[in-house]
């Protein structure tokens, strides 16, 4: 099940520094939207929120209908991909994928059955008796979003997941994501400072500055119709 998060007059302050201003985005059930945005805006520590893992100065979040401003990280059905993508080294893949599932006492039957579904979506089928150091990087980020799948969250979180891997097998993983996307229809928030990524993937795009949202938008409005030289500068450079 696929949910909406709306967050509204979103404030972070680090101590005396502000970091996002009243924020408000309403990201859609079931919609891609990639948040872009230069170094130091503000990206990671939106997602960070949204996630738990960061305090809430000010505002609300909601996941559906439900206020989570309040509810622990592992209590909120969201499942966040990070960057740095920690896999147990002395796991197999196997028990990579189900170690989250087993922490909640899921039973180990519904456990094999989650990891074999993850596996097969993911093509990690011959590879789940493996460890991490014998997998290349694109299969180690694939077994990072299968820890994010089994869990079937109400989205997904993903902070800058390609930004390790080259640039043959970012674009890769970028059709897989789109594809994973397509087949889950789970609610997923994209962080990324690729703005091809972000306009090859996203249903929706919002651009930050300085903690403050710019412009939201699909990618071809925001690219005919930018609302500053900001957002033009932004959404038409090379990457
Ligand atoms: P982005 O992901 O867009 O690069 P971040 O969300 O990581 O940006 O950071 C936004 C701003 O908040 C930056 O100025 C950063 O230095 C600051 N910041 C992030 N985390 C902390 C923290 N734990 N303590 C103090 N400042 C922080
Ligand atoms: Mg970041």
């Amino acid at each position: 099940m696929s949910s909406s998060i709306t967050i509204r007059n979103l404030v972070k302050d680090f101590g005396s520094t502000p970091v996002l201003r009243s924020i408000d985005i309403d990201i859609h059930e079931g919609e891609f939207l990639a948040l872009v945005g230069p170094s130091g805006c503000g990206k990671s520590t939106l997602l960070r929120m949204i996630a738990g893992l960061e305090s809430i100065t000010g505002g609300e979040i909601r996941l559906g209908d439900e206020l989570i401003n309040d509810v622990a990280p592992r209590d909120r059905n969201i499942a966040m991909v990070f960057q740095n993508y920690a896999l147990y080294p002395h796991m197999t893949v196997a028990q990579n994928l189900g170690f989250a599932l087993q922490m909640q006492g899921t039973d180990r039957k519904e456990i094999d059955q989650r990891v074999r579904q993850a596996a097969d979506i993911l093509g990690l089928d011959q590879l789940l008796g493996r460890r991490p150091k014998q997998l290349s990087g694109g299969q180690r980020q694939r077994v990072a979003m299968g820890r994010a799948i089994v869990r079937r969250p109400e989205a997904f979180l993903f902070d800058e997941p390609l930004s390790n891997l080259d640039a043959k097998l970012r674009v890769q993983m970028r059709t897989e994501i789109k594809a994973l996307h397509q087949r889950l229809g789970t609610t997923t928030v994209y962080v990324t400072h690729d703005q091809v990524e972000a306009m090859t993937m996203a249903d929706r795009i919002v651009v930050l500055k300085d903690g403050v949202v710019e412009q939201v938008g699909a990618p071809l409005a925001l690219y005919d119709q930018p609302r500053n030289a900001f957002v033009a500068g932004f959404i038409g450079s090379p990457a």
